[in-house]
């Protein structure tokens, strides 16, 4: 870290730079909520967005892919700039990110006085190396000659990129040549800060086939390891302690070594309990979106800056979202997936995470299955704010809920088997979901509960029959099928 500092200190963009980075790697992303315009004491500023500007217009331009977007602040001139390219392994996302995270990302930085570029390039299998970079190299020509338009400084561009997009800044700013083809030299970047980048595309294996082929002296040549060069602008390379292997500690070093053998500027930053997604996803988990850091010296005008009276604390604090593994086994990929989007669907909006332990469906729950969905998340690099919260220990709290449904006639007793939904089902349905309850026992209130003897039963949610529109944060809009639900018990009953 203290290399760290001097290196900024004495180089390129002293502490704003620097306090940036610092915030993005501890606390930014929270900052990501839009609105945001405070006094003029904080520094922080109203972001002004300009989406899907096309970079490149020649006669095989990309409707979509050779476009990019600009957030400024708003307001302002002759701020500095970053050049952001997104991740993917050269073959998926788009500057929007998942969840929209590159635009938060890309807000937060422009809400503390940068200029955030961050554009798309055509992917693999569609096209294959160089010509990634010769689009990051047009958007980059695109900002240079154009961002002076909109108050940032062309002198003072920097370029950063996670992962994939963390080779392909790499690569723009050692080897000349993708500029030179725009008319531009390495002195058009003022500094370069990859994160958990690819630095050496391995001659061997066929992990890389599709982007780069399979000739070895390509493959070397689109190595930044092999291309650095005095001309270098300063770099900072940044990665996670627990990076993928091919972006990990020995690569950047080597990169780094690299450079160094070339007299180039360049320090290195190894981030303590991350992996390769979290070191760029953690930039949203602080809850306190302007939480000083503890460099906070270093960041004149941030310090007062205040926890309790941020409007953004007080507003996105209203954002639960909960991690809810069931267990009744280990945990899957599957699994995996759903905790990331709850996990960054509230640290994206700064809010707060449970942890629920699904354990009332208590016939299929496992010994040792709880803690190792913990482990899991642990390993994943997901955290919380609260919790373990085990349903079991909640019985009352859903019982109590229960006699509420039922004062208002909202549920009902249901004595059919999955056999008997199946077959009497006739309503479309999504195959994943099985069959919409047809409302076979629709007809009985609550009381009738009393006269069903032994027959085992299930409350059932008494829905209405409409049609509700919504639009799904990830798939868009939907109409769904909204059969009634059981409510309780909570098994899966054995026939
Ligand atoms: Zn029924």
């Amino acid at each position: 870290m203290n290399r760290a500092r001097r290196f900024f200190r004495a180089g390129w963009l002293g502490w704003t730079c620097w306090a940036l980075l610092a915030v993005s790697l501890r606390s930014p992303l929270a900052a990501a909520e839009e609105a945001t315009k405070t006094d003029g004491s904080s520094r922080v500023y109203e972001v002004r967005k300009v989406l899907d500007v096309p970079y490149y217009q020649g006669a095989d331009a990309d409707p979509a892919k050779h476009k990019l977007d600009l957030y400024l602040p708003k307001d302002q001139q002759d701020f500095p700039v970053i050049f952001f390219v997104h991740g993917g392994a050269w073959r998926h996302g788009d500057k929007t990110g998942f969840l929209g995270f590159y635009g938060q990302l890309a807000s937060s930085w422009a809400r503390h006085g940068l200029g955030v570029v961050v554009t798309n390039y055509r992917l693999s299998p569609s096209v294959m190396h160089p010509e990634h970079i010769k689009d990051v190299a047009r958007a980059f020509a695109w900002t240079h000659a154009n961002i002076g338009k909109y108050g940032g400084r062309a002198d003072q561009i920097f370029v950063s990129g996670h992962s994939a997009g963390g080779h392909l800044v790499a690569l723009l700013a050692t080897d000349e040549s993708y500029l030179k083809a725009q008319g531009l030299s390495l002195k058009a970047i003022r500094g370069a800060i990859p994160l958990s980048g690819v630095y050496r595309i391995e001659a061997d294996g066929h992990m890389y086939d599709t982007m780069f082929g399979e000739d070895a002296d390509t493959r070397r040549d689109a190595s930044p390891v092999c291309r650095a060069c005095s001309d270098a602008p300063p770099f900072l390379i940044i990665y996670a302690d627990h990076d993928l292997a091919m972006c990990n500690k020995r690569y950047a070093e080597e990169f780094c070594t690299a450079l160094k053998e070339h007299k180039a500027s360049v320090t290195s930053l190894e981030v303590p309990d991350r992996n390769h997604v979290t070191l760029l996803l953690k930039a949203a988990s602080d809850a306190d979106p302007v939480k000083p850091s503890e460099n906070q010296d270093d960041i004149p005008g941030d310090s007062t800056a205040s926890t309790h009276d941020s409007p953004l604390t007080t507003h996105s604090s209203k954002v639960v979202g909960r991690l809810a593994p069931s267990p009744t086994g280990a945990q899957h990929v599957g699994n995996a997936r759903t905790y990331l989007i709850a996990w960054l669907a509230a640290r994206s909006r700064a809010g707060r995470v449970v942890l629920r332990i699904e354990d009332i469906d208590s016939p299929r729950v496992k010994p040792g299955a709880a803690q190792g969905a913990l482990d899991d998340l642990r390993w994943l690099g997901l955290d919380w704010d609260e919790g373990p919260i085990f349903q079991s220990d909640r019985l009352a709290l859903y019982e109590s809920a229960l006699r509420l449904l039922q004062d208002k006639e909202l549920v009902y007793p249901c004595t059919c088997r999955r056999s008997d939904v199946e077959r009497a089902a006739s309503a479309p349905h999504a195959e994943h979901e099985g069959p919409a309850y047809p409302g076979t026992c629709a007809h009985r209130k609550v009381a009738d509960a009393a006269n069903l003897g032994d027959r085992p039963f299930a409350w059932r949610f008494r829905v209405k029959a409409e049609t509700v529109e919504y639009v799904d944060g990830l798939g868009g809009p939907d109409t769904p099928v909204w059969p009634d639900k059981s409510v309780w018990p909570p098994i899966n009953w054995p026939w």
